[in-house]
């Protein structure tokens, strides 16, 4: 049967109407992919007549391709609108399924909060960073060398009784931290003077549990360690510290203490900034806060740790994060910063 572009013509203009209706009417998936087989797929009448062109006589050829590319386009806008229409019309059939009631209330996502503790302690640290001290880290399960012997506590010492802590089931030399000079032990073998260290984390004492106590709380020291360093230059980077904590100028004092890591050892108050020294409740009608325990660096400690203690010397000391942050928030009792209620945690 030969082709011409005369009854290729008439053909055509019934594919296209026919395609076109049948794709209107289609409501369904499977019905358009049929119909798309047909009118569009490989075996379909007009990728046949397409493949006979060559039967065309060559001056009608150009007029047969465009009018086939025509009717291609027209069916092929006919399934693309039919395959919309029913995949919409699927999705709010599907819609119509589930029962959604618009009146219940979201599910609400919460989002986390910083403990005040956290804060402070990140506060705290950048301020001794912006001082040249690097953070070092250590664990808070450790062997009675690095927290009591290598800081001048043998043990026969009387301040490893004062220091009552928990030991584990692996026996005596193993043990919770009383303190985190241990790291500082631990980084003084490692790093060669001078250096200017904080380490900070929890550590364990055996105390009973009231406002002021609970049986850990969370230590940061501070250490410095270059030739010629002296209580002076404590004093100074102490002071530094307070002021940049506090935001004003605090007076301060040193009185002399005992540590067996530190000789000479002090505590150091500063005036109480609630009261500027006349005296209150935080501080006890003291008109002073205890905030630092500190000293210069037994060379005892230097020399175990692996420093030559005629060369340099150093000093150190150690805060109570817990402390810091119920006189920052002015919070009266230790125990509201771990018990886990939201309610007070999500007030700063
Ligand atoms: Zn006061």
């Amino acid at each position: 049967m030969s082709v011409t572009l005369k009854s290729s013509k008439e053909d055509l203009a019934k594919l296209q109407e026919d395609a076109v209706k049948e794709f209107a009417s289609a409501n369904d998936a499977k019905s358009v992919n049929d119909l798309r087989v047909k009118y569009l797929g490989d075996k379909s009448v007009i990728v046949n007549m397409r493949r006979n062109m060559k039967e065309i006589p060559n001056e009608d050829k150009p007029e047969f391709g465009k009018l086939i590319n025509e009717v291609l386009a027209v069916i092929n806008d006919a399934h693309q609108k039919s395959q919309n229409e029913v995949e919409s019309r699927e999705l709010a059939f599907k819609l119509s399924k589930e029962k959604i009631d618009p009146s219940l209330p979201g599910i609400e996502h919460e989002l986390g909060h910083i403990h005040p503790l956290t804060q402070v302690t990140n506060e705290i640290v950048s301020i001794f960073e912006r001082m040249g001290f690097a953070l070092v880290d250590g664990p808070e399960i450790e062997s009675s060398y690095y927290n009591f012997t290598a800081l001048n506590t043998p043990e026969d010492h009387p301040a490893r009784d004062e220091q009552d802590t928990f030991y584990t089931k692996l026996g005596d030399d193993v043990l919770l931290r009383s303190h985190t000079s241990s790291m500082q032990i631990r980084a003084m073998e490692k790093l060669k003077p001078p250096f200017r260290i904080i380490g900070h984390g929890r550590v364990y004492r055996n105390e009973e549990v009231n406002a002021r106590k609970m049986p850990f709380f969370h230590q940061l020291e501070v250490m410095m360690i270059d030739e010629n360093i002296n209580f002076g230059h404590m004093k100074w980077v102490l002071q530094e510290f307070l002021t940049a904590f506090f935001g004003k100028n605090i007076k301060t004092r040193f009185r002399p203490d005992f540590f067996p890591f530190t000789e000479p050892s002090a505590e150091l108050d500063a005036e109480c900034v609630f009261c500027s020294g006349k005296g209150c409740g935080t501080c006890g009608h003291r008109g002073w806060l205890e905030l630092f325990g500190c000293g210069m660096v037994d060379p005892n400690v230097l020399e175990m740790a692996g420093i030559d203690s005629t060369r340099y010397s150093g000093f150190a000391a150690g805060m109570g994060l817990d402390r810091f942050t119920m006189l920052k928030y002015k919070i009266n009792d230790i125990r509201y910063m771990f018990n886990g209620d939201r309610r007070f945690i999500e007030q700063f």
